[in-house]
């Protein structure tokens, strides 16, 4: 029963009953036009709804393509792929929002993508149906995390993405690292393409993530900044930043020094001598920041080799 599949769709759902078996219909007829075997992975993030019991029938009624995977509490929706990702038996893997907000009819354009040779196909909700605070925000943040990253993306979080099947199931995500998938797979050397998507507007239950998003940005951004290969190089971040000041405080020493010995008077120049101190200092707490930093970096960032290979050819 462990075969290989062509196909994994994983769903996360939190509160998502009415959803679910609409959902499962759309997906099922968009595999009407896909060679190969394909399953739907719902994972049920401690749902209160009925969910669970939606999940079980689904199954009931289609052993062959439906998997429930039923948390024990709301772990969130990065734990929820995670788990999918690790049950997934597919050559490609996809993951799509519970809601029906993603159009299945879409599955096929991102499977051309993934055949011209990329690892991470990632949607964009060009035209994005949730509400005008939501919009904007999130026009915000991309652009932030795509400022940091490098990395040429419209749309970062968007639920609907399409992977090989190494590709998601080398990502680690816990918390809300789910956000930065594309970041963390490009960091990984992994070629990324990006979309558009027909969006829709959510028909039944609510939004999970409400205001409480706006007051985690400023904590996403420093999380996006350490996923960021610039980061992981503090010394060159503070290092850098400490060396400028450190040599302005040096040359604005080295003119008080002077004005000092020859012309016997630092001539007013008080408030430029204290500058320059305290240039220097700084510049030297800096640096020192960054070596701590670095230290720091090394027994936290725990590389993982084994995710760096594309392929190792041996007897
Ligand atoms: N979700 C989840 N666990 C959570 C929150 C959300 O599995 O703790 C799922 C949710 O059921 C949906 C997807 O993640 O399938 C996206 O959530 P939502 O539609 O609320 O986000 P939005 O589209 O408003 O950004
Ligand atoms: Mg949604």
């Amino acid at each position: 029963m462990n075969h290989k599949k062509e196909i994994s769709v994983v769903v996360p759902a939190y509160n998502e009953a009415e959803n679910l078996p609409l959902l499962r219909d759309e997906i099922a007829r968009a595999m009407k036009n896909i060679t190969g075997d394909y399953e739907i992975i719902i994972v049920n993030d401690g749902s209160s709804d009925k969910t669970q019991e939606v999940i079980e029938k689904l199954f009931q009624d289609d052993h062959d393509h439906i998997k429930g995977i039923q948390f024990r509490s709301n772990f969130g929706k990065a734990s929820a792929l995670k788990a999918g990702f690790s049950e997934a038996r597919g050559k490609i893997i996809f993951t799509m929002d519970a809601d029906l907000q993603d159009d299945p009819k879409e599955i096929p354009r991102f499977i051309v993508k993934i055949n011209e040779g990329y690892d991470l196909v990632s949607g964009w909700k060009q035209n994005r149906k949730d509400s005008f605070v939501k919009n904007t925000s999130s026009k915000f943040f991309n652009f932030i995390t795509s400022l940091f990253s490098r990395v040429q993306l419209h749309d970062f979080n968007c639920g609907f993405k399409a992977y090989k099947s190494e590709v998601a199931k080398g990502l680690d995500l816990y918390g809300q690292l789910h956000r930065y998938i594309p970041v963390i797979a490009r960091n990984q050397g992994y070629k990324i393409a990006e979309i558009p998507i027909h969006h829709r507007k959510r028909k039944f239950g609510r939004s999970k993530y409400g205001p409480a998003r706006f007051l985690n940005g400023f904590l996403d951004l420093l999380t996006v900044m350490m996923l960021t290969k610039y980061f992981k190089r503090p010394a060159h971040f503070f290092g850098g930043l400490g060396s400028v000041a450190l040599a302005m405080g040096f040359f604005i020493g080295l003119y008080i020094t002077y004005l000092r010995l020859f012309t016997g008077s630092i001539q007013s120049r008080l408030p430029l001598f204290i500058a320059g101190i305290l240039l220097i200092m700084v510049g030297v707490q800096l640096i020192s920041l960054g070596l701590i930093g670095e230290m720091f970096v090394k027994n936290y960032a725990k590389e993982d080799e084994s995710l760096k290979i594309k392929k190792i050819i041996k007897n």
